[in-house]
């Protein structure tokens, strides 16, 4: 996967923006309005970022205005979790939708109206058919359907039957309402689709008050017409839909809203439908919907993405007319980006062994100065202490070193980062042969910067002072899935029969005092490990970082040692 990033501005307008601004230039349109409908029956994933970044962005771009609409027509898979979790997730994201937050059930009253007024114009019948009768009756794509017994009622015992459906006097499945159109057309979604369904369920927000509930097909377009959507743009599995929203628009008589199809995000090594994304909570093979292996923006958020890498990378993959999928690494290098110019760098050691200078002083600490950020100019210096005995990364040693090994081995020296040259005298190893302290002389010679630092060496490594350092626990993360395409299943399998087992990993490690002090969230670049992330579990006793991503690939070496 290719990774350079075209400025947006000198990119050409992508095939959304070309109709856009077709509209506005032949004044069909004089301002846009877009809107992001999510069904509040999950948490929100990385797909539905692009959504949101591509909604919005739009109405931004062209001046217009962006609703948030939670399509609720379903009570049984919707919560108010949901609901609270998408705010906070599109809020999150850097977008406004001002007190334009709406619900599809805000409009039952008027759904039920319009169907009325299809049943007035003879255009929508009560079927009794079962839900197996309608399903085998609707034929294939190739035989026309059978058109059902009940379709040729009067307007008023249609009138008379959906009122009883309304007032609850049938049960699940008995009656549905469907629209008349034509049981032999070749698009199947015309072959007189139910457009009102009996579900006998509380509803979050409308709670007992209907026990009809519009089918999503009738219930979003009418949504977007009502509230004057000009540009209603949803991904290519409903493009086929379009032609009876348009059926719809035509025979109600109302706002044209124009749906745009485009191709939904797929990512490498990720699943990106909320029903697997359920499954996995349920099940728990996760901790939560916003497990740091997790695909959703919560998951993301607190792994430690930032908002404006998934808006880059949102921009970054553009808008295609075709089915693709986009190598999980383009975001990681979206995310790379942006971390490396905002986040303050610290050393941590996760994987520790004790070093001990012999010859520098046991009472002494000096304090080494570096700078917070060396990407951002104001971001002002650190302070780190500096003692005889340290912790240093376990694999920053070897007794038997390869040739090309420029870290420590007994005989050789390394730099110590923004401190002294050492040399490895001696190890000492407990009974079980592994090592327990590294003894080292230092240069007095080669502190960092002096001007006469008499030589260099090849090697630097990162570094805590024992005395000085805060444990942390360190959370590592591999992807969540073995295969690239974890939809894509074998015969007898499911995508769970690809979980990785070994996604998470759990280290003890230590800080430098700078990382001390912290705040859920806050971001660090821990030199030479990767960007760590400070994780809602911490405590006052011990701070929790998660890896929020390598700096590059090294996933592979530390977790070898761990
Ligand atoms: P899923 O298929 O993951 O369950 P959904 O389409 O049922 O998602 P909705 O809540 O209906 O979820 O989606 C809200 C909006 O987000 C819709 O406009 C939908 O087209 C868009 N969306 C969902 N998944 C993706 C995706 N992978 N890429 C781009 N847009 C998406
Ligand atoms: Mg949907």
């Amino acid at each position: 996967m290719k990774t350079e990033n075209p400025e947006p501005n000198e990119k050409s307008l992508n095939f959304i923006e070309q109709i856009i601004e077709e509209d506005l230039q032949s004044g069909k349109h004089t301002r846009i309005h877009t809107r992001f409908p999510p069904e509040p029956n999950g948490y929100l994933h990385i797909g539905h970022a692009k959504s949101i970044c591509l909604n919005f962005g739009l109405a931004l771009k062209y001046g217009g205005l962006t609703n948030l609409r939670f399509d609720d027509t379903n009570p049984v898979a919707e919560d108010v979790e949901y609901v609270d979790s998408i705010r906070e997730d599109v809020k999150w994201l850097g977008f406004d939708w001002e007190d334009r937050e709406y619900y599809a059930s805000d409009y039952f009253d008027t759904l039920y109206e319009y169907a009325i007024k299809l049943i007035k114009k003879g255009k929508a019948y009560v079927c009794e058919l079962s839900p197996e009768e309608i399903s085998s009756n609707r034929g294939t794509p190739t035989r026309p359907g059978i058109e059902s017994p009940f379709r040729n009622r009067s307007v008023e015992e249609n009138l008379k039957l959906f009122e009883d459906m309304k007032k609850g006097l049938f049960q699940k499945g008995e009656r549905v309402l469907r629209a008349k159109i034509d049981m032999a057309s070749p698009n199947m979604h015309m072959r007189d689709p139910i457009i009102y369904r009996i579900i006998h369920t509380h509803h979050h927000r409308t709670g007992d008050k209907w026990c009809i509930y519009p089918s999503y097909d009738f219930a979003h377009g009418q949504c977007d017409s009502l509230e004057n959507i000009t540009h209603s743009i949803c991904t290519l599995e409903f493009e086929v839909h379009r032609p009876l929203y348009e059926w719809f628009i035509k025979e109600l008589e109302i706002f044209p809203s124009r749906q745009i199809e485009f191709a939904r995000l797929n990512l490498t090594y990720t699943v990106m439908s909320k029903r697997k994304l359920l499954q996995l909570v349920e099940e728990k093979y996760v901790s939560g919907w916003d497990d740091p292996r997790m695909p959703t923006i919560s998951g993301f958020r607190r792994r430690g993405y930032t908002a404006a890498s998934i808006r880059n990378f949102a921009e970054r993959i553009g808008v295609a007319k075709r089915d693709n999928v986009i190598d999980v690494a383009l975001l990681e290098f979206s995310l790379r980006d942006d971390l490396n110019k905002i986040a303050p760098r610290a050393m941590a050691v996760i994987n520790p062994v004790k070093l001990i200078i012999t010859n520098y002083p046991a009472d002494k600490t000096e304090i080494f100065e570096a700078k917070i950020n060396p990407e951002d100019e104001n971001s002002g210096k650190r302070h780190i202490p500096f003692t005889n005995t340290l912790y240093i990364e376990r694999d920053d040693f070897m007794e038997n070193p390869p040739d090309k090994f420029f870290r420590l081995s007994v005989g050789k020296e390394v730099r110590l980062k923004y401190a002294y040259i050492i040399k490895c005298e001696s190890i000492v190893k407990d009974a079980s042969g592994e090592i327990t302290e590294i003894h080292c002389t230092y240069d007095p010679d080669t502190k960092s910067g002096s001007e006469n630092m008499s030589r260099k060496v090849k090697g630097t490594i990162h570094w805590v002072s024992v005395k000085d350092a805060a444990e942390i626990e360190v959370r590592l993360f591999d992807r969540l899935f073995i295969t690239e395409s974890p939809d894509d299943v074998e015969e007898g399998k499911t995508f769970k029969d690809y979980l990785n087992s070994n996604a998470l990993n759990v280290l003890k490690g230590y800080v430098e005092p700078f990382a001390k002090n912290v705040n859920i969230l806050d971001k660090f670049q821990f030199e030479r490990l990767g960007y760590f992330c400070v994780d809602k579990d911490s405590t006052k006793e011990k701070i929790v970082f998660n890896r929020t991503v390598t700096l590059k690939d090294t996933w592979a070496k530390v977790n070898k040692n761990a």
